[in-house]
């Protein structure tokens, strides 16, 4: 336990990685629930799947809007992510030392965490199902470009592709270019278009043509 960096559970006797502490209380409140007949069907689990793709990423959506409006806020994103997300009221478990990177025609980010699955909470909810299984973490550091187009994402052969490990120490988020298209919309129309895989880096977002805007 002392001898990696990666602090967290690794093969250390409990077994919250699969699941986080949050999911862990949410199942046994869903257990009891059912026990008790007051719950039917699958609630928590759409309840989960909520944070993981809507409300979680929203975060992040801002966060991320807001840099693509205002080049001080996206300068204060780059040097400390912690600090910037912060000042839009988001913080707390799992986002003590965040670090944003942003996407360019030159290079494409994509992040994973190669171990288990460390994630940005703050900017990005809890993460989906695949990033912390096996086969994402191993390939996408081997094969990077086969992953994202398995995603439906091609990165040009002249854009360089670095993918970033997350762990304990730093974890990582996507500024995702902004996509062409966009140049009279506020923020809030913005942060609506920014996905939760694009700030995980599999996938760029696409254009916005003609009135899908409004
Ligand atoms: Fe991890």
């Amino acid at each position: 336990m002392t001898t990696h960096s990666h602090s967290h559970d690794h093969g250390s006797g409990h077994h919250t990685h699969d699941l986080s502490e949050g999911e862990v209380r949410a199942r046994a409140l869903e257990s009891l629930l059912r026990e008790k007949g007051v719950l039917q069907g699958p609630v928590i689990d759409e309840i989960i799947e909520t944070y993981t793709n809507d409300i979680g990423p929203m975060n992040g959506a801002k966060a991320v809007a807001r840099a693509w409006v205002d080049p001080q806020y996206r300068a204060r994103l780059l040097d400390n992510a912690t600090a910037a997300i912060a000042e839009l009221g988001f913080g707390g478990m799992e986002g003590e030392n965040l670090r944003a990177v942003e996407n360019s025609d030159s290079v494409h980010h994509v992040i994973v965490c190669t171990l288990c699955s460390c994630y940005p909470w703050p900017v990005l909810g809890l993460p989906p199902r695949w990033y912390k299984d096996t086969p994402y973490r191993s390939r996408v550091v081997r094969e990077p470009r086969k992953v994202l187009a398995e995603f439906g994402t091609t990165v040009g052969e002249d854009t360089d592709v670095r993918v970033l490990d997350s762990n304990v120490e730093v974890r990582y988020f996507i500024i995702p270019q902004r996509p062409a298209g966009t140049d009279g919309m506020t923020e809030d129309e913005l942060a609506k278009l920014v996905t939760r895989d694009s700030m995980v880096g599999v996938t760029v977002l696409p254009a916005v043509t003609g009135t899908e805007a409004a």
